[in-house]
């Protein structure tokens, strides 16, 4: 059975940090799908269509990864999927604590699925969307958060 993961995020922008996660995670499955969902607790700063067409560039030629959009529950979304793992990176013990009561949430919704959790690097342990668009709010320049290759332009 092919080990199908999905890697659920808002890539709002997709930085360096989803970047090395992503390649990393290529090892343990045999497809991962990076679903870009609504986070009900954010609102975005780009476009949804903005947001996939840099993930399409990045990822697009990769044979295991696949790159959709997705409304809704994301346990119902890897039922769909017949994914059994979502991929999550961890940098500080306030990511473990949210991500730990979402993920038994979602074990006790779909008991099939686990979690994986991938540690990032420790140079990005600090870098999130949420920075770089405040960065870029104050027309800094975040090339160095930013995955080679993408531009991006407020
Ligand atoms: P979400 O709104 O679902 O948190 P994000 O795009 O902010 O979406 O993050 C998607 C995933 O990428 C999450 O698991 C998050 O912990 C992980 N992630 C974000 N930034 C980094 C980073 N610098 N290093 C490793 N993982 C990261």
């Amino acid at each position: 059975m092919d080990r199908i993961a999905v890697f659920p995020g808002s890539f709002d922008p997709v930085t360096k940090g989803h970047e090395s996660v992503i390649r990393r995670s290529l090892y343990l499955f045999d497809k991962l799908i990076i679903a870009l969902g609504e986070n009900s607790a954010k609102s975005s700063l780009f476009t949804l269509e903005q947001r996939l067409s840099w993930l399409y560039k990045l990822f697009g030629n990769e044979k295991k990864i696949s790159i959709t959009q997705y409304n809704g529950l994301t346990v119902d979304f890897c039922r769909e999927q017949g994914a059994r793992f979502i991929l999550r990176g961890l940098r500080t013990s306030a990511d473990f604590e949210f991500e730990r009561g979402i993920g038994q949430m979602n074990r006790l919704m779909e008991p099939t699925l686990d979690t994986v959790f991938l540690l990032c690097e420790p140079e990005y342990a600090s870098l999130s969307s949420s920075i770089v668009r405040d960065i870029l709010r104050h027309k800094g320049d975040v090339s160095m958060f930013i995955p080679e290759g993408i531009i991006i332009k407020d």
